[in-house]
């Protein structure tokens, strides 16, 4: 195991009814909230009058920004931050899923900063101040509730850029099961998707005597796999929309990764620049993606996928080769994605091979991509190839 620091500043509110908790965690009275939401399934499920109904308690002076996009823009957070600025906000409160919640991250650190906060994104200019920041979930998937992370998309110059800050984590998040409910079928299954792929980044890492953090990993994929088909046979059922959230937001609250090395984080370089470029949801590029770069890896070294498989999908390896179980795990994790109904090929979306140089371009946003694999622009195209159908 290596050395490491455990820091998580992020105070967590699990379950039926904490929305109570907003009162005391938004302080004093009088405070000038920002309030930042999405396209206004808020409005319909009941999460936006159950906030309200905590911020008049306290007389907070509240002001709105609503229509933050799915795959949150440069220009949003952009007009959130001139409007801290403007009213003089004291605190930002989010209300949506990851996109909500990285939107109001950039805000946090943009608001004190002078320049473009796109400097930051890019990491060109790091932040030293930031707004504080709550979060209330409303979607099961990214871990951004517990996080120091975000990601941001330059709609005009198509290009998706995650960054983070320890200024970045959220103050307080809290977590009601209850407010997923209406989270639809479709939305469900990516969410399910991206926490598994952020487990499955994990655990390809390459540090040795990690068995405990090995453990961790497949213990969290293991109750997603089991809880996932459930859900879905029931979107109302309080115990595995319970199970799914918090297993999101272990899935990268750095718990994870604690130990060992960061993992690989390939696929979701890969993915950004699918979503940069043709705006498709988070987890259903990664479901197109993950199993094909997963295939790749085991080809030129099977041992890491190998464990997976025996470990996860119960592959039996008497009498077979070490590459044959780890493409049998490859294919259990498709077959899993696929009988939950995530899309498999990129065709899904409608997507050719027409722009892939611009896809392989715009995965290298990082100078590095890949850890456990480090990626050249051949194999990333190697990989969108394999993703075609
Ligand atoms: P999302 O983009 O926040 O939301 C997707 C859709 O779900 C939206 O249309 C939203 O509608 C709807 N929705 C949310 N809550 C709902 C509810 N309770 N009922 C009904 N509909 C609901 O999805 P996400 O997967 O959480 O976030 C994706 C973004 O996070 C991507 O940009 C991805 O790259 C990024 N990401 C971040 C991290 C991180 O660590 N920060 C990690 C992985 C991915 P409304 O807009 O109407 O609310
Ligand atoms: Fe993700």
């Amino acid at each position: 195991m290596q050395s490491f620091l455990q820091y998580n500043p992020t105070r967590i509110w699990f379950g039926q009814g904490q929305i109570k908790q907003l009162k005391q965690e938004l302080g004093t009275a009088g405070k000038k909230v920002l309030l930042v939401y999405g396209g206004g399934s808020i409005k319909t499920n009941g999460v936006y009058d159950a906030v309200r109904e905590q911020l008049e308690d306290m007389q907070a002076e509240v002001v709105e920004l609503s229509g933050v996009e799915p795959n949150p823009r440069l220009t949003t957070v952009q007009k959130g931050i001139q409007m801290c600025r403007d009213n003089q906000i004291d605190l930002i409160l989010a209300v949506g899923g990851g996109s909500v919640i990285d939107c109001v991250k950039a805000i946090a650190v943009g608001a004190y900063y002078e320049g473009d906060v796109w400097d930051i994104i890019t990491r060109k200019a790091t932040p030293t101040r930031a707004l504080p920041f709550g979060t209330v979930l409303t979607l099961a998937a990214t871990g951004s509730e517990m996080n120091n992370i975000s990601v941001i998309t330059h709609w005009e110059r198509n290009e998706k850029r995650g960054w983070g800050s320890p200024l970045a984590y959220p103050t307080f998040s809290i977590l009601d099961p209850e407010f997923t409910f209406s989270v639809p079928r479709d939305q469900t299954v990516y969410g399910i998707v991206d926490m598994m792929s952020h487990v499955l980044e994990q655990y390809f890492h390459r540090t040795e005597h990690a068995e405990m953090m090995d453990r961790f990993m497949e213990s969290v994929l293991l109750t997603v796999i089991e809880a996932a088909p459930k859900l879905l046979a029931n979107l109302n059922s309080y115990e595995h929309r319970a199970t799914v959230m918090y297993a999101g937001t272990t899935a990268f609250n750095g718990l994870l990764s604690s130990g060992k090395d960061g993992g690989d984080w390939a696929s979701h370089q890969i993915e950004h620049g699918l979503s940069a470029i043709y705006d498709i949801p988070h987890g259903g590029g990664l479901a197109i993606v993950f199993p094909n770069w997963m295939r790749h890896c085991a080809e030129e070294d099977p041992s890491r996928m190998k464990k997976l498989a025996i470990a996860v999908f119960g592959i039996d390896p008497t009498g077979k080769t070490d590459y044959e179980v780890a493409i049998e795990g490859c294919q259990a994790l498709r077959d899993f994605w696929n009988s939950l109904g995530a899309p498999n090929r990129l065709g899904d979306y409608g997507i050719d091979d027409s722009r892939l140089d611009e896809l392989v371009h715009k995965s290298f946003m990082k100078d590095q991509v890949g850890q456990y694999k480090i990626m050249t622009r051949d194999t990333v195209r190697d990989i969108l190839l394999r993703s075609l159908s």
